[in-house]
């Protein structure tokens, strides 16, 4: 059998991870990112650097591929959909389209009947006035948000005008919910009814960035139960092919809510890569690339921290490590502030 080209949108460090889980599976993968520094290029086959609308080179790269798939959400719908006219695209493109803005994707979560924040669409100051009701809460951008990037705390209505809020932009807003725990649940879809599904992780966020990551999650087996059943509901509504990740609050009454979606391998998922018999990385693979699904297993408990900023440089220095222990270094040259440069799993 001729081997197979995975081809991936984006080259972060996602896309570093995707290409060697493929390349233990023994298929190439050809990054495409619209960032000449972009890390995945350390990792990857062959690195296509061009713009994410330009459609000469969209087709050059869907020439050489069999399949693709992406490493981040904020790509172009019609960039997508014109790829699957001519490799299939997984997970398709209209579940992105759908994801990729906050409000349509909160309204098909309360479709599902699953519970997510109260949330309200605001377009303009004067529509925030009225909406005391949402306060305190957090105003974000419908689209291109990632790491708490596009979002503002508001307290007080009376703080609206000093926060330069730019209204070009969409957004929406939520009400805060006082958090007793964040959890998510990263499942990955084969097909109607077949899919693999990891226990739900326990997640610490710092600034809106994720800090820490552990399994088992310290909750009821109630919410573990339920998270895992609506993370299946979601993945199976969207016919999804690949792996996804629902990102969960739970309140300090033990309510679950569904934080966000997000449509691929997440970085709350990098301790299964260590802790699991196939990792996220690997599950995703094999589901974009039409593999063999294998029995979910895992293999130890774990937590993962991610290493930020300039972090990184002690652990590039001297670092020490004990067999339990494994550190991953983005080689993002860079190191800026909130940056997530690496991560450090130890296993329990
Ligand atoms: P991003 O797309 O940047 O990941 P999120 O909506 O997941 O955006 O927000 C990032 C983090 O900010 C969340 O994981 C949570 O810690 C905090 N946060 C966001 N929205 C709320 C909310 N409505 N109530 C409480 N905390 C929130
Ligand atoms: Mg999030």
């Amino acid at each position: 059998m001729s081997k197979i080209t995975l081809g991936i949108l984006g080259g972060g460090q996602l896309g570093s991870m995707l290409s060697v889980a493929a390349k233990k599976l023994d298929i190439k993968t050809i990054i495409y990112c619209d960032d000449q520094k972009a890390p995945s290029q350390n990792f990857c086959d062959d690195f296509i650097y061009a713009e994410y609308n330009d459609k000469n080179k969209i087709y050059e790269f869907a020439k050489k591929v069999d399949y693709i798939t992406y490493e981040f959400e904020n790509i172009p719908f019609e960039t997508l959909n014109e790829l699957n006219k001519l490799k299939t695209v997984s997970p398709k493109p209209s579940v992105n389209r759908l994801i990729q803005h906050r409000l349509a994707e909160k309204d098909f979560i309360n479709k599902l009947n699953i519970r997510t924040t109260r949330y309200v669409n605001v377009k303009s100051k004067e529509d925030l006035l009225p909406l005391d009701d949402f306060l305190p809460g957090i105003l974000k951008t419908t689209t291109m948000g990632y790491d708490g990037k596009g979002q503002y705390p508001i307290k007080d209505i009376s703080e609206i005008n000093s926060l330069n809020i730019d209204f070009k932009n969409d957004y929406i807003l939520e009400k805060l919910v006082k958090l007793k725990k964040e959890i998510s649940v990263i499942i990955t879809r084969f097909g109607n009814n077949k899919y693999e599904i990891y226990e739900p992780i326990e997640n610490t966020h710092k600034d809106q960035i994720l800090k820490h990551s552990k399994i088992p999650a310290e909750i009821s087996k109630k919410l573990f139960n339920q998270s895992k059943e609506w993370a299946i509901m979601i993945a199976e509504e969207l016919k999804y092919i690949g792996t996804l990740c629902i990102e969960f609050f739970i309140d300090r009454n033990d309510n679950l809510y569904v934080n966000e979606i997000a449509p691929r391998v997440h970085n709350s998922g990098h301790l299964t890569i260590n802790a699991y018999n196939v990792s996220q990385f690997e599950n995703h693979i094999r589901a974009v690339c039409f593999l063999e699904q294998i029995k979910l297993k895992k293999l130890f408990n774990a937590e993962m921290n991610n290493i930020i900023g300039d972090e990184i440089i002690t652990y590039r220095e001297n670092l020490k490590l004990n067999k339990n222990q494994f550190f991953f270094d983005y080689l993002k040259k860079d190191i800026k502030e909130k940056r997530k440069m690496g991560h450090l799993t130890t296993l329990k």
